[in-house]
């Protein structure tokens, strides 16, 4: 059934959906408020069950001839001590390797492998919902009516406000840090320190560089921040190697971007005529990298569940029936996980090592589960 569909926001989900929908025969149009494709951004670590979604996006071939694999996860203590050192490689047989690359890597290849164009420099004003459809009123003053409005504009979604009306995120009381360097270190894996309510992580990238991400409760933050490199230099000095090396290195020239870190509760976030994917759906802390595989995965399973539905309203609620649950685990894990960053030194030590491989396990064994109930086999195979 041929239906009228505006997805706004080309980002991760944005353009994963695009891809999707075109394998599937399904046309749309595409929006994006930047004004033109994003080119910067730091690194993105992609845990094995991003490759299954990226197969299902028949994309994984091109993402993993450029990205770097990483075969371990480990975590240290600022002493450089190991706390916990996993064989992921291992863990995620079955599904494929953790990779990393750079964010405008992963949307360099997204891109490419859309065939449509996005309109960049345009929003939404209003979204109207009147009669089981959208009516939507652009930026430029243009109308359009709509059968389905997909927001994948990320964190902060207009789409959300327009449609479910304003429910501010909750933002946490905690700010990051995130740049890209020569790997002078020869670091080989995801490499995290723990500190203090403070974390500093390192990840090899494509081309010889290394992603550098540094995190830190609010209650950290001098009363008057200095620049990033300074703030980062003070608040991660007293770490040993591997990392603080890396920090101490920073120079004027590098370009390092802050930000802060929230969260958007999972519910069904749908209507008659719209839906929301991605981050505008579920964002969450970083600390289990798993935001680009949920948006991966919503775009397939949104796809399947739309690609031949005759009810609209019944393939939404499908949709939701087949992502609420895994997006809500993931949520709960990040949170479980972020709780560590406060405990005392001795405990968390003692936690890391003796549960490491348990904690790493119970978070990401619900994630080797299939998230389609069937579908793949409707995929026409382009390349
Ligand atoms: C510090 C940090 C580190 C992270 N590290 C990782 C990681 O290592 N691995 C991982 O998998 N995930 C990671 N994530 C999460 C990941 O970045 C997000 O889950 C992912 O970017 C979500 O994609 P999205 O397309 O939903 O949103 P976004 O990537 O935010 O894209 C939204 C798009 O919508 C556009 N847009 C915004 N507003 C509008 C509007 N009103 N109208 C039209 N267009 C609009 C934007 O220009 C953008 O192109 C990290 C997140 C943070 C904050």
């Amino acid at each position: 059934m041929s239906r009228n569909i505006l997805i706004i926001g080309a980002g991760i989900a944005g353009l994963a959906l695009a891809r999707a929908f075109e394998r599937r025969g399904i046309a749309f149009d595409i929006i994006d408020r930047a004004p033109s494709p994003l080119t910067g951004g730091a690194g993105m670590f992609l845990p094995g069950n991003a490759m299954v979604a990226l197969r299902g996006l028949g994309l994984d071939e091109r993402v993993a001839d450029i990205a770097w694999h990483n075969r371990r996860q480990t975590i240290l203590d600022v002493g450089g001590g190991t706390l916990h050192d996993m064989d992921v490689d291992g863990f995620w047989e079955g599904a494929g390797p953790c990779l990393s690359l750079t964010r405008a890597s992963l949307t360099g290849i997204l891109r490419s492998g859309v065939e449509a164009q996005v309109r960049y420099g345009t929003w939404t004003d209003a979204i109207a919902i009147e009669d089981h459809k959208a009516r939507v009123t652009f930026s430029d003053g243009a109308e359009a009516v709509y059968d389905l409005v997909i927001g994948a504009d990320g964190f902060t979604s207009a789409t959300r406000t327009q449609l479910f009306g304003y429910e501010p995120p909750e933002i946490y009381p905690r700010t990051c840090w995130r740049t890209l360097v020569p790997n002078r270190i020869g670091l080989r894996h995801w490499t995290v320190m723990l500190g203090q309510r403070r974390a500093l992580l390192g990840v090899p990238v494509e081309d010889g560089l290394l992603y550098l991400y540094g995190d830190a409760d609010n209650v950290l933050l001098p009363a008057h921040p200095a620049t990033h490199r300074q703030d980062l230099q003070d608040l991660f000095g007293g770490f040993a190697a591997p990392l603080a090396p890396v920090v101490a290195a920073l120079g004027p020239d590098d370009r390092i971007d802050k930000g802060y870190l929230g969260e958007v509760a999972a519910r069904d976030w749908s209507n008659e005529a719209a839906v929301l994917v991605g981050d505008a759906a579920h964002a969450c802390s970083p600390s289990m990298a798993q935001g680009a595989s949920m948006a991966f995965e919503d775009a397939l399973v949104l796809a399947d569940c739309l690609a031949g539905a005759q009810d609209l309203r019944a393939a939404l609620a499908e949709f939701n029936r087949q992502r609420l649950e895994r997006v809500r685990w993931v949520q709960k894990q990040c949170r479980a996980r972020d709780s560590t960053r406060s405990l005392p030194r001795p405990l968390r030590i003692a936690i890391l090592r003796l549960l490491g491989d348990r904690l790493y396990r119970r978070s990401y064994a619900p994630l080797l589960l299939p998230f389609q109930n069937g579908g793949t086999d409707r995929v026409d195979q382009r390349a």
